[in-house]
């Protein structure tokens, strides 16, 4: 084994001083958990509303500082219904980056639309809006009612740049882009909760964001995930949308569109709400595993990754850049066969069968990151 993957491998087991296995992103419960999941059993209202979902729904937009949050399923319906919207309709094509999560190409997809892969900031790992406004200026006419591509002929009705691993993608020029352009943004915020760019915070900047409390995220409950928005009138059509379009009536069931079951019961709420008053807490803990790992890796040959400027952080999940990709894969076998779970940034989306033909730029920077950089244990100590 490599001297440095060594050290690494017993630094991480100092930290977290265990010799059993070290995950990647674990769950932390210190808080009001149990007394809010017992309280929801004891009311018996365990299900699709309850006063957890309300309570979660202020506590999101009052973080996000936006005018409404609106609690749902999980991150990837979340996306859906944000792009749905953002006016975007089949056949249409959405801006994203290629170095990503599934769920942000899939939630596209599902749709009936398709993703246009634009490349990522070395530093930010989120979209770049040089390589945005390239894109456009050389692919896309601007026309009264938005902007469509010269190439295929499609309106490409939105754009949706995601915060890695919760750092800051430079939104603000994203925005102006897109605004000059008439393309609507939604930030795909999953990774992303308490995090702010130049002081605003994610999920503000966009027409819409959509967050994750997925058990592997900085919060869980269990599984679940928001819609932020400043517009109050979007709010409440992402409200209505995701619980199946009724109109209020005490007993009639009408629906006035085709509407989805995209709710976040009571009891998933209870568990968002106590998660939430620990997020800073979490934050907390995480900034002083960064700081370890920062003043560790000062003295190795690794390099680890900062935050990017303007950034304040989440501290969801941290990692470093390897020389090359045979360094990267080393690294990853050498420290997975110790029981320490390292995982390499994602497969870039075009390399997946679903999105071969999808268009693209030239991807310089996602394809340089895809081959060097590897996520390390991040959970908080408490
Ligand atoms: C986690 C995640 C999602 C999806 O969230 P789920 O709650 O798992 O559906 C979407 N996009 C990104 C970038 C994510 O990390």
């Amino acid at each position: 084994m490599r001297k440095c993957n060594i050290d690494t491998i017993n630094f991480i087991r100092s930290i977290y001083n265990t010799n059993d296995n070290v995950y990647l992103h674990e769950p932390r419960f210190i808080g009001n958990e149990k007394e809010y999941l017992i309280e929801t059993i004891d009311s018996t209202f365990v299900s699709s509303v309850g006063p957890f979902v309300d309570k979660f729904e202020l506590e999101m937009s009052k973080l996000t500082n936006t005018a409404k949050a609106v609690a749902v399923a999980n991150g990837t319906c979340a996306l859906k219904i944000s792009l749905l919207l953002a006016g975007v309709k089949s056949e249409d094509e959405v801006i994203t980056q290629a170095l990503t999560f599934v769920a942000t190409a899939n939630s596209i997809s599902y749709l009936g639309a398709s993703p246009i892969f634009i490349d990522v900031d070395l530093d930010t790992m989120g979209l770049s809006p040089k390589a945005l406004e390239q894109f456009l200026i050389q692919n896309a006419e601007l026309r009264n009612d938005g902007s469509y591509n010269k190439k295929t002929g499609k309106k490409i009705s939105a754009c949706m740049p995601m915060h890695t691993f919760g750092f800051m993608c430079r939104i603000d020029e994203i925005v102006r882009i897109c605004n000059k352009w008439k393309i609507s943004v939604v930030e795909d915020a999953a990774e992303a909760l308490g995090s702010k760019y130049k002081g605003e915070s994610s999920g503000s900047f966009g027409l819409l964001g959509a967050f994750s409390l997925n058990g592997n995220k900085i919060v869980t409950s269990g599984g679940g995930g928001a819609i932020t928005t400043n517009d109050i009138n979007l709010g409440n059509e992402a409200k209505h949308l995701t619980t199946t379009a009724k109109k209020p009536h005490k007993w009639e069931y009408t629906h006035d569109r085709l509407g989805y079951n995209f709710r976040l019961p009571n009891i998933n709420s209870a568990l968002a709400c106590a998660q939430l008053e620990q997020l800073d807490c979490m934050k907390n803990s995480k900034e002083k595993i960064f700081n370890q790992y920062k003043n560790f890796f000062k003295n190795s040959e690794i390099n680890f990754v900062d935050i990017p400027k303007d950034t304040n952080w989440n501290y969801w999940l941290m990692s470093i850049m390897l020389e090359n990709k045979k360094d990267r894969d080393i690294f990853l076998k050498e420290t997975n066969q110790k029981g320490i779970m390292t995982r390499p940034i994602w497969t870039l989306m075009y390399r997946l069968p679903m999105y071969k033909e999808n268009q693209r730029d030239n991807q310089k920077n996602a394809e340089y990151l895809e081959e060097r950089i590897v996520n390390l244990p991040s959970s908080a100590i408490l």
